[in-house]
């Protein structure tokens, strides 16, 4: 080992991922909290208020319990940023397996790996491509380790559509409302829509999926990309769908685009449909030992 490289221990990635799960599926990150609530005082219809009472109820018993707000503990994906002087590589597979293992018998989550061929749960959460990892090389020798535990009634509303280059942004804000339409009260609204476009099928679905990490309390440091998060936003919440698609104003809490570069024959869109329940979690492993809680406050 390089004076100035790090070896990971298989045990710390472990631990903290499993205190990640735990984390994510029992708190949401702050500025999820904070836009329910604000959902929540801007609410005018009374039956979508109520909802927003009952999700923030349930959120603060969940939080207070250590017990995960929602029955469907999702299916685990993880997003690792490994720096790219860090030793000890071949562990974090591992350790992010039994940390998926550890978590569902401690915390506990659902099981939620189903084999699509015999149709049989494996019981604590893997199997083929389960967790499904997310890798990045990033400088530096940090450790970057983000847990997305994906609800099944979201994802299950989540379109990718092809569309024909001369469709265009008009198409695509069509393809948007007819999903929030179309969706009704199925993802548990109010949601959050991550949404790709560009690159091919593949990349425009990863896009979105990821938009779904980033804070809803930063806007997009892009001006005509947060322009047109902000007009589906508005357009989305006309809909009147509202909280659990009971009514109100409140159908969607943020609109995340990211996009790459088109082919010039496709102009692929992508919307992965995120329910309130938008759990996420994430940390920082330093070369010292040291372990950052980006997303949650630890004690
Ligand atoms: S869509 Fe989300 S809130 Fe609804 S049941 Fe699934 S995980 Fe829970």
């Amino acid at each position: 080992m390089g004076a100035d490289n790090f070896l990971v221990t298989g045990q710390v990635v472990e631990d903290v991922t499993t205190k990640l799960i735990q984390l994510a599926v029992t708190e949401l990150p702050q500025d999820t909290k904070e836009a329910l609530r604000r959902a929540y005082q801007q609410e005018q219809d009374s039956v979508g208020k109520s909802q927003l009472k009952t999700i923030l109820d349930n959120l603060e018993l969940a939080e207070k319990t250590c017990t995960p707000i929602c029955q469907d503990t999702g299916f685990i994906i993880y997003y690792v940023k490994v720096g790219s002087k860090l030793e000890g590589l071949d562990q974090i597979e591992g350790a992010l397996r039994n940390a998926t293992i550890k978590a569902t018998k401690e915390v506990p989550l659902r099981p939620n790996a189903v084999d699509p061929f015999s149709q049989s749960n494996s019981g604590n959460n893997t199997g083929m491509h389960s967790p499904y990892v997310h890798w990045e090389i990033v400088p530096g020798n940090t450790l970057e380790i983000t847990v997305l535990p994906k609800g099944g009634g979201s994802e299950n509303v989540s379109v990718l559509e092809m569309l024909n280059p001369n469709q265009g942004i008009a198409g695509l804000k069509k393809i948007v409302i007819d999903t929030v339409i179309k969706a009704g009260a199925k993802p548990c609204p109010p949601t959050i829509l991550g949404i790709g476009i560009g690159g091919g099928a593949d990349i425009a679905v990863n896009l979105a999926k990821e938009s779904l990490l980033l804070p809803l309390n930063q806007s997009n440091p892009d001006l005509k990309v947060a322009k047109l998060e902000k007009e589906l936003l508005e357009i989305a919440n006309q809909t009147g769908i509202g909280p659990m698609g009971l009514g109100g104003k409140t159908t969607v809490l943020a609109v995340k685009i990211a996009y790459a570069q088109r082919h010039p024959a496709s102009f692929p869109v992508a919307i992965i449909v995120q329910c309130w329940a938008a759990r996420r979690a994430s940390a920082k492993i330093y070369p010292n030992g040291k372990v950052e809680y980006l997303s949650h406050k630890v004690n």
